[in-house]
């Protein structure tokens, strides 16, 4: 297993937004979680990046305990995360914004603009504009092409479709699953569970700061409970 989540409680002050969960991915896979609002989807992304403390249980990446491990050096182990809201630094152009994603590694990064550039055309056209005046989704291309830059054995999407229009997100599904065709695992937060099942190989289903189903994506697309609560029960 490359990431390996056993039994996590994680808090913010009294409350406890996770209450033991525990889950795996695999090298090659795409994993979902989908839930509800507050279910603790963001707060687990979080955890194994290294931004919020566990209270207790494990994190192993790559057949390692990472559970203690600062963030700025899980990047460095090849755990990339796009965050929820994009997250783009509004002020830097978008090349600089996609450079900043290179600063743990030295040496040339042309190949790996040459990647991002491939999957995101559009971001090719602008380097120079400044991040934060690009559209939504262009925001959301370059969050993704900036965790890509650090080259993730892992790469961690919280929400990638929030706030999309219908054509783009379509577009941004596919990218993803593009990404992991060429050789990223990804673990993929997203309301959008439609979707998110019909690009992923596996998921977890989140209630209230735990897990209550894990299975392969295509079986819970024809699991009634869940087309019930998440799928608009058609
Ligand atoms: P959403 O889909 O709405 O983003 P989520 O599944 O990602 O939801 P989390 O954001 O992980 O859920 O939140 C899990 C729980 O932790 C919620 O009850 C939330 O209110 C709580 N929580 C999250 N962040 C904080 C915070 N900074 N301070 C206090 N409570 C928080």
């Amino acid at each position: 297993m490359l990431l390996e989540i056993r039994d996590i409680h994680v808090h913010y002050g009294k409350i406890e937004a996770l209450k033991g969960i525990s889950l795996d991915v695999d090298e090659g896979e795409i994993v979902t979680l989908i839930g509800a609002n507050g279910a603790g989807k963001t707060t687990t992304l979080k955890t194994i990046s290294g931004l919020r403390p566990l209270t207790s249980g494990s994190i192993a990446f790559d057949g390692k305990d990472i559970s203690r491990l600062p963030g700025h050096k899980r990047v460095l182990v090849g755990i990339g995360q796009s965050p929820e809201g994009r997250g783009c630094f509004p002020g830097m152009t978008v090349m600089e914004n996609l450079l900043m994603g290179a600063y743990t590694r030295s040496g040339d990064f042309s190949k790996d603009l040459a990647e991002v550039f491939d999957l995101f055309p559009r971001l090719a056209e602008r380097k120079t504009q400044a991040a934060g005046t690009m559209s939504g989704g262009e925001q959301q291309m370059v969050a993704i092409g900036r965790a890509l830059m650090s080259k993730p054995k892992v790469l961690l999407l919280d929400e990638p479709s929030m706030g999309l229009a219908p054509m783009l997100v379509a577009q941004i599904f596919s990218i993803i699953k593009e990404i992991n065709n060429r050789g990223t695992t990804v673990l993929l937060v997203e309301q959008n569970a439609q979707q998110a099942l019909q690009i992923a190989h596996r998921a977890y289903v989140l209630e209230t700061g735990k897990v209550v189903k894990a299975a392969p994506a295509a079986d819970l697309l024809d699991d009634p409970q869940v087309r019930e609560a998440y799928l608009g029960g058609s």
